[in-house]
């Protein structure tokens, strides 16, 4: 196939993808197959000669379709959503036409200044103060890598990039056990260790760290001749939306001269609402910031904002310029590739521009605070329902509950036989996490095209299938 087709399967296919999206909520969400199934479709070699692109569509519509899990459906209560609203969906199909590369700013100086635009576009939009700078991050697990680098990196003097870890001190990092895994792969590939990473206790009704107990480790590291580096802080996190109590934290932190990470991959969209502010007081102190757009804001995967109160630190650790990658003579321009750890970089800023553009910011808040509306009604009327129990606070549109008919012991089972059962009924897409220990459902809603009715439905399937199993 050559360009002088494309424009006819261009047309075809997004055809196909507006359809799709206007009848995926007719589709069962996660996708119902075997193990093998879609392996076994496919033939084991590869083809020597040419075939057409109809045969290839055709294909992509039989053996791959049906292994689909549905993201984009309006039932899709699992996980955190990834939406794609539509203007993002043009923007990328626009970026992956042109495929500009954007490591330096001149190897596409739109990409890079629109970057630099949209994440002060963002920074306002969350309501942060000016001075805070941002770096468009391929995911929130990449932007928490590079914020451990300069933890360490700052707390060893930036020696440890030039002579490695070993002779230099043990580095102690931060956190709840409540803080999402990448947070533990960024300890691992920093090469601070696992051991390093220090569970701070957490308390409360938002799970969040004890500020005391985090102090307290603090000091306890220090008498010890060990060398605190960071604290790293989550805003929303994955299980159960636990919340640490940002400003006493942060202040600790900086009353111990450590580096700061937020890490509100999911709920900082919600920031955009200032209702909901109130979730992470005394955030301006912060040293570093993620949060994903490719979540709850709607712009397509993948696309995670990562805001820095001073770029210079993790500029110092991350910047490499051997003599192909210099660009001589352009005072005060950005290249972002010295931001993050990859070099290629996707013009991402476009599909921030396209989303923000078209729906405006009243447009997407009054998406977001209809899932946290309907998600609270949900959430009542569960609690209202005899033989079903909330297992935490409802954080923003996330909550957890149980099955617990009275007289069956074994919970666990129960409620992970009731997953699987309304899992393979299809309405709806539900995951589970833990709780103290405790097997229960996670319910969040924030799919674009959800409507309460949908959200409804959610409490319908539960409750049938519940009792289907009694
Ligand atoms: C989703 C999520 C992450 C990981 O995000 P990626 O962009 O997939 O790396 C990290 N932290 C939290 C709290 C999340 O919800």
């Amino acid at each position: 196939m050559n360009w002088d087709e494309f424009g006819d399967w261009g047309r075809r296919i997004s055809d196909w993808a507006q359809d799709y999206h206007l009848t995926v909520g007719d589709r069962p969400v996660r996708a119902q197959t075997r193990p093998g199934d879609i392996l076994n479709a496919l033939p084991v070699t590869p083809p020597d000669s040419p075939e057409d692109m109809e045969t290839v569509f055709r294909d992509f519509e039989n053996i791959v379709m049906p292994g689909i899990t549905h993201w984009q459906h309006p039932r899709f209560f699992a996980y955190f959503n990834a939406n794609a609203a539509a203007p993002s969906v043009l923007a990328e199909f626009l970026v992956s036409a042109i495929a500009p590369q954007c490591m330096l700013w001149q190897t596409s100086p739109a990409a890079t200044e629109m970057e630099t635009r949209m994440m002060d576009w963002l920074r306002q939009s969350l309501g942060l103060p000016a001075g805070f700078e941002g770096v468009i991050q391929d995911s929130a697990s990449s932007a928490t890598l590079a914020a451990v680098l300069t933890m360490r990196e700052r707390a060893l003097n930036w020696t440890g990039n030039i002579s490695g870890l070993a002779g230099n001190p043990q580095l102690r990092v931060y956190c709840s056990a409540e803080v999402h895994t990448s947070v533990d792969r960024a300890i691992w590939i920093s090469g601070i260790g696992q051991d390093n990473l220090v569970r701070v206790p957490i308390s409360g009704d938002w799970r969040g760290m004890d500020p005391d107990a985090l102090d307290a480790a603090i000091r306890a590291d220090k008498a010890a001749g060990l060398t605190p580096a960071g604290v790293i802080l989550c805003v929303g996190g994955t299980g159960t939306g636990a919340t640490d109590p940002v400003d006493a934290c942060l202040q600790i932190a900086e009353a111990h001269g450590l580096y700061t990470h937020v890490d509100a991959a999911w709920a900082g969209s919600a920031m955009i609402c200032p209702e909901f502010r109130h979730y992470w007081p005394g955030i301006e102190r912060a040293d570093s910031i993620v949060f994903n757009p490719h979540k709850w804001l709607g712009v397509q995967f993948d696309c995670s904002a990562h805001f820095l109160r001073n770029p210079d630190d993790l500029v110092r650790t991350l910047a490499i310029q051997p003599e192909y990658l210099k660009t001589h003579g352009h005072d005060g321009i950005i290249n972002y590739s010295e931001w993050s750890v990859p070099l290629g970089r996707r013009f991402r800023a476009l599909k921030i521009w396209f989303l923000l553009r078209t729906y405006g910011l009243e447009g997407l808040r009054e998406r977001l605070r209809n899932h946290v509306r309907w998600s609270e009604a949900l959430h009542d009327k569960l609690a209202a329902t005899p033989d079903f129990e909330i297992t935490s606070t409802r954080m923003w549109s996330l909550f957890t509950f149980r099955h617990a008919p009275r007289g069956v012991s074994e919970l666990d089972d129960l409620n992970l036989r009731l997953l699987n059962a309304i899992n393979d009924d299809g309405r709806i897409y539900l995951t589970q996490t833990r709780v103290d220990g405790n097997l229960v459902i996670r319910f969040q809603a924030g799919q674009f095209e959800t409507t309460e009715a949908d959200v409804m439905m959610a409490y319908d399937v539960i409750t049938e299938i519940a009792e289907a199993l009694a």
